[in-house]
């Protein structure tokens, strides 16, 4: 048996709306991931309302080592600069990193150019590249299918390997570029079939009995979805698929050690 590391992963869901009626409504918060991994803290996708969401639960912005953007689209982007700043403490610090794709940084960027100068730097996320901060690893294995340019990440710890499945609408190589012991999928919709490329529950069903992980979590919740009640639709998915399907709430946090003992 490897040796594990003392620091240990948890994955704090800040927010779990998805999509523009939800997140307009914040009857579902939008703050994105807060991932404690292997000692290294990182943000993902700081959608409306982040700072409020991380602040009230006393996750402080200034021990993160990078924020990283799926896709620009405001849901996943809106408080990327006042995260920015709270990381560096208003530019006093400069300290952290950003990631995100090329056309949230270039045509009409997501982010200020005077806070810029505030990173450590600035990585711009491509298909099938890896990337490190601190004690972790991640990779962007195959741009989906969304309006503007998006990735997932596949996040190595010193413990686990995880997958964040975000924005897409389904196709076949989905599927075959993300693994792990545990699934975080973006699941907007509960039926199939409409004009958005988005997932719905019969995509995710699709993908958690394609790559049985040991738990899959369905966040970034539409209307749709609110109204079915996704924590039912979970419990039917673990029944459907015997992988244990999880539905986030808002605030939830995911010890990853929970993946050691089943
Ligand atoms: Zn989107």
């Amino acid at each position: 048996m490897e040796d594990k590391s003392p620091l240990g992963d948890t994955i704090t869901f800040l927010g779990t709306a998805g999509a523009r009626i939800m997140v307009a409504s914040q009857i579902l918060a939008s703050g994105g991931l807060w991932l404690s991994l292997s000692g290294t803290e990182i943000l993902v996708d700081p959608g409306p309302g982040c700072i409020v969401q991380a602040t009230k639960r006393k996750l402080r912005a200034n021990k993160l080592s990078a924020i990283i953007l799926s896709h620009r689209h405001l849901d996943h982007s809106a408080d990327v600069n006042i995260m920015v700043e709270a990381m560096t403490q208003g530019g006093l610090k400069q300290h952290g990193w950003l990631l995100a794709p090329a056309d949230a940084l270039e045509t009409e960027p997501v982010i200020f150019s005077y806070l810029r100068g505030y990173l450590e730097g600035i990585e711009v996320l491509k298909e099938g590249k890896s990337y490190s901060i601190g004690n972790i690893s991640f990779t962007t294995p195959i741009r989906h299918i969304h309006p503007v340019e998006t990735y997932g990440m596949v996040f190595k710890t010193a413990n686990h390997t995880f997958s964040y499945i975000a924005d897409s609408r389904y196709f076949d190589g989905l599927c075959h570029s993300y693994g792990g012991e545990l699934l975080i999928i973006n699941v907007v919709m509960l039926e199939a079939n409409r004009p958005f490329d988005h997932l719905s529950v019969p995509d995710a069903e699709r993908i958690i009995v394609e790559l049985k992980p040991k738990v899959a979590i369905l966040t970034h919740f539409g209307m749709t979805m609110w109204r079915a009640k996704p924590w039912e639709i979970a419990q039917r998915l673990s029944q459907q698929t015997g992988v244990r399907v999880l539905a986030a709430r808002d605030g939830m946090r995911f010890d990853l050690s929970q993946l050691d003992n089943t």
